[in-house]
This record gives C-alpha cells, structure tokens and sequence, in this order.
C-alpha cells in the first residue's frame, strides 16, 4: 500500500510528486501514455518563470522528474483504467500493474485540447498550429493567423491574438457562433478580424517554410479555398481526462473535477485534483505547477490528520 498515489505527469502531477517526495512521503507516480505530459509536444517554453531564456518543454518536463525522483519519488509505466474510491484504502487499476492501493490519490490527469483530425495538424503542433494563444500568440508578432471554432473560447483567442498578429481569420463551419453574444460583439468590433464563416476546415496547408494557411472549403458554394496564415489556432474546446473515475468524483457538466474553492479537495475526503483536470480557466504549467504545490500539501495534512495505517515503521526505510 501507498500513502499516496499521483495519477499523471505532467506539470501538476510532477510538482506534487516533488513535495510529497520531500515530505518523505514516497509517492508513486503512475506516468499515463504521455509521460512529461502536455508540455512534451511543444518546443520552446517562454513563460515559465526560472528560465529568462525559455526551455523546451520535453527538457523542462525531463527537469521536474529528475528533481522528483531525487527526493524518493517512484515511477511506474502504465493507464489507469478504474478507481474504487468507496472503500479505503483506495484501490486503482492500472494497465499491467493490476490494483494498487493508497491512502491518499492525487488526480493530476490533464485535459486534452480537441484537435480537428484534419491532415498536417498534428505533425505541426507547436511547429505553426497550435491550442493555446496565451502560450504561442507571442511567436506569431506581425503574422497572419487562423483560429477555427465558434464558441466563446475561440473568440476570446481570436481578440487576444490581434495583440500579436496583423491579422486574423475566424474560421468556422456554420454561419452562426455558438459564442455569447458579448464575445461575439468584442471580436465584431476588432478591426483585426476577419471573418470566414460556413468553411469547413480540410487541411492545415504546409509550404516551404512550414504552416501557409488553412485549407477551407466553402459550404455556400462547394468551393476550396486557401485561407493564408502562417499559424492556426484551434479553439474548438478541451477534454478533461476523468472517464476513468467512472463518476466516483464529482464533476462539471464538462467532465471538469470539481474541487473545494482554495484547495484541491474533491468530494472524497483523501482523494484531490490539481492541474488542468479541475482548471477551465488559466491551464498553464505554471498554474497547474502551482495547484501541485497544492494538492501535494493538502495530502499531507490529511495523511496527518487521518492515518488509518501505521508508516512509522517504513518513514525511516
Ligand atoms: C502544444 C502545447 C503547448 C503549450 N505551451 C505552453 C506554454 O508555453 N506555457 C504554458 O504555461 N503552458 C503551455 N501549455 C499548456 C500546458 O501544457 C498545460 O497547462 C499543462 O501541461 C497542464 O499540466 P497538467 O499537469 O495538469 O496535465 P498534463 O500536462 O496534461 O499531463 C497529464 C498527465 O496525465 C497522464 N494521464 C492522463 N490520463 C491518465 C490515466 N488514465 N492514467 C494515467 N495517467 C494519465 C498523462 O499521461 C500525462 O502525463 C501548452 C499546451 C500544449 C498542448
């Protein structure tokens, strides 16, 4: 048995790791498909503070798992597929390890940026196409960009790009937004953006220097187009990674663990969240950093208040 188990490694999963570990905790950590986790598809990182000339992220990502295996922290390979958070200890199934058991879980799974499944996107993630503007609108000062959706998020990237961009192209594939009128109107009012309705996006177009567009076709008239841009945000949404809880924890309508305000405590006493997986606001590494710090605390004091299992004896091991 653990006393704490952290599902996922990514920026949350790994700070959390690094302060149980220091604790004297010994956590083990259970990596996922992505190990290093979201940041380990991108190249350069610019906002992380520590790094005043940026990091790659996989090196980044490299950088917190060594710094929690030096204090202790376990890894192990594998998916999560089934939690039992009804009786304790806690019991998780995982991929080849079969069921583990812990006093205290860390949920620390992310939330996957939904992508469009249109051919040269995912070979050019954070090499021209990109999910999130407040990571990469800077990279893309005096450029031409696309961003593809409709809802609210799309035209909040849509605004906030114009700060960086000379232009930009709001692509969707109905002619009606799903967007609050009051986000429709602010992205309305900005002279920076164009608009291209009732266009279903088909193709991420790559030239000689990579990302040149996105390739559209025009619903009214069957047409292909090429919307010029050297880089496409798709704005069409996130999903949190919390099928596998199988309802034990309370979410969201969109699947989002929700967890006590200031703190990382879900509905189950023992069991917390942190990282993009209970966050549909910020979703940076440097907050879900932040919200490890947390989670890894608030397990502590839990541990201390309620042991129900005796570690004196492997503390000192
Ligand atoms: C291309 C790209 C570029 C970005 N650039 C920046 C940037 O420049 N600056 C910035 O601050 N943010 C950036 N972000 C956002 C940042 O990466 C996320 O906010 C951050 O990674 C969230 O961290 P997390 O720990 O919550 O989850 P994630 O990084 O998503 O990690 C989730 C972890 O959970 C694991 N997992 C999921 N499900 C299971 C399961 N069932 N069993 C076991 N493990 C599981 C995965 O394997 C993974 O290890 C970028 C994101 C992307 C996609």
């Amino acid at each position: 048995m653990y006393k704490t188990i952290v599902i996922g490694t990514g920026p949350a999963g790994l700070t959390a790791a690094i302060y149980l570990a220091r604790a004297n905790l010994s956590p083990l950590v259970i990596e996922g498909l992505q190990p290093g986790g979201q940041l380990t598809t991108t190249t350069e990182v610019e906002n992380f503070p520590g790094f005043p000339d940026g990091i790659l992220g996989p090196d980044l990502m490299d950088n917190m798992r060594k710094q929690a295996e030096r204090f202790g922290a376990q890894f192990k390979n594998g998916w999560v597929e089934a939690v039992d958070f009804s009786q304790r200890p806690f019991k998780i199934t995982v991929d080849g390890l079969g069921v583990l058991e812990a006093e205290t879980v860390i949920i620390s799974t992310g939330a996957s940026a939904r992508y469009l499944g249109i051919p040269g996107e995912q070979d050019n993630v954070g090499r021209g196409v990109s999910t999130c503007a407040t990571c990469d609108g800077f990279f893309f000062r005096g450029k031409k960009i696309v961003v593809v959706g409709g809802g609210d998020s799309a035209m909040e990237e849509a605004s906030f790009l114009t700060r960086f961009a000379s232009s930009v192209t709001l692509v969707h594939r109905r002619s009606e937004l799903r967007a609050s009128k009051i986000m429709q109107d602010r992205a309305r009012e900005n002279s920076k953006v164009a608009w291209a309705l009732n266009r279903t996006p088909l193709e991420v177009a790559i030239g000689d220097t990579g990302v040149k567009g996105l390739k559209v076709r025009n619903n009214e008239t069957g047409a292909e187009e090429l919307v010029e841009a050297d880089g496409v945000f798709v704005a069409i949404g996130h999903t949190p990674n919390t099928a596998f809880l199988g309802g034990q924890i309370t979410t969201d309508a969109n699947g989002y663990i929700v967890v006590n305000p200031g703190t990382t405590e879900t509905n189950i006493p023992g069991v917390f969240a942190c990282g993009d997986v209970q966050d549909t606001r910020y979703r940076q590494a440097i907050s879900a950093a932040g919200t490890g710090c947390m989670a890894a605390m608030d397990a502590e004091k839990y541990l201390e208040g309620s042991m129900v299992h005796d570690w004196s004896e492997t503390l000192d091991k």
